[in-house]
């Protein structure tokens, strides 16, 4: 039994270190995390001229990153360099990090070459109609560490995504309207589809097939700097307007001691 004296006791306690003022320091900033696709051994599409989706990617990340960072966004990678990571290790470690959002950087490719633009995926549960780009996407995946435990992880992941469908959609729409402005492409909407690499991110998480490496002017695009500054301008935009959308219930997290 708790006697009432060490009771009011460990409550002003409790109440006398909540008052303690917090050790001062800069408002943590939002943070994207950004995940260029594919890596190492998994070299994803490949253009006509032969340029790599996995390098076309990563240079995109760095100049996103970059001009996030000029925004005034904290912006980290799951990868810098011509590593492989898996993608079930993308999300987790966008999870850790605690980030606010989450995009995946990939190259889209199609038979028709004269297929262009972007497209803005964001997490379907279900099967779609635009599976065949998900299929690609996910072809390196793998499986999941910790066979035994893989099919409860998996059911976990889909709850972790499915929480944040809603904003995941919020920020496909506002990506995709910056994007598709940059090519001049009006009917091009936001599609769902199921990609591994989004399942376990609990954050607004969406894949973005920035261009179609597999159209010879859209490969050459993708290794002019201006091209890519362009592209990274529109995706920072998209995400200024996702925050600027979400009307001050955006989540923010204060971090003392981090600039
Ligand atoms: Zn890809």
């Amino acid at each position: 039994m708790i006697r009432l004296p060490s009771l009011l006791l460990a409550t002003f306690s409790l109440l006398s270190w909540a008052q303690v003022p917090k050790p001062e320091g800069p408002a943590a900033r939002l943070k994207v995390m950004l995940d260029p696709g594919h890596g190492g051994e998994d070299g994803g599409a490949r253009g006509p001229k032969g340029l790599k989706e996995k390098t076309a990617a990563l240079e995109l990340a760095r100049v996103v990153s970059a001009k996030l960072e000029a925004a005034g966004f904290e912006a980290v990678s799951t990868r810098e360099d011509d590593t492989l990571v898996p993608l079930w290790d993308r999300a987790k470690a966008a999870n850790e990090q605690g980030a606010d959002l989450f995009i995946s950087l990939h190259l889209n490719a199609a038979r028709a070459k004269a297929a262009r633009g972007s497209e803005v995926y964001f997490l379907s549960l279900g099967k779609g109609k635009d599976d065949d780009v998900a299929a690609a996407e996910n072809a390196g995946a793998g499986s999941p560490a910790g066979s035994p435990d893989s099919v409860v992880a998996s059911i976990l992941d889909d709850l972790a995504q499915k929480a944040y469908l809603q904003d995941s959609e919020r920020l496909a729409v506002a990506l995709q309207g910056q994007l598709n402005h940059l090519a001049g492409i009006k009917e091009r909407g936001v599609k769902q589809a199921p990609f591994i690499v989004l399942r376990g991110a609990a954050m607004p998480a969406v894949l973005v097939e920035v261009a179609f490496i597999s159209n010879p002017k859209e490969e050459k695009k993708l290794q002019d700097a201006a091209f890519r500054a362009m592209v990274a301008d529109a995706i920072t935009q998209g995400v200024r307007r996702y925050f600027a959308g979400a009307n001050g219930s955006v989540r923010r997290r204060m971090v003392g001691g981090r600039s």
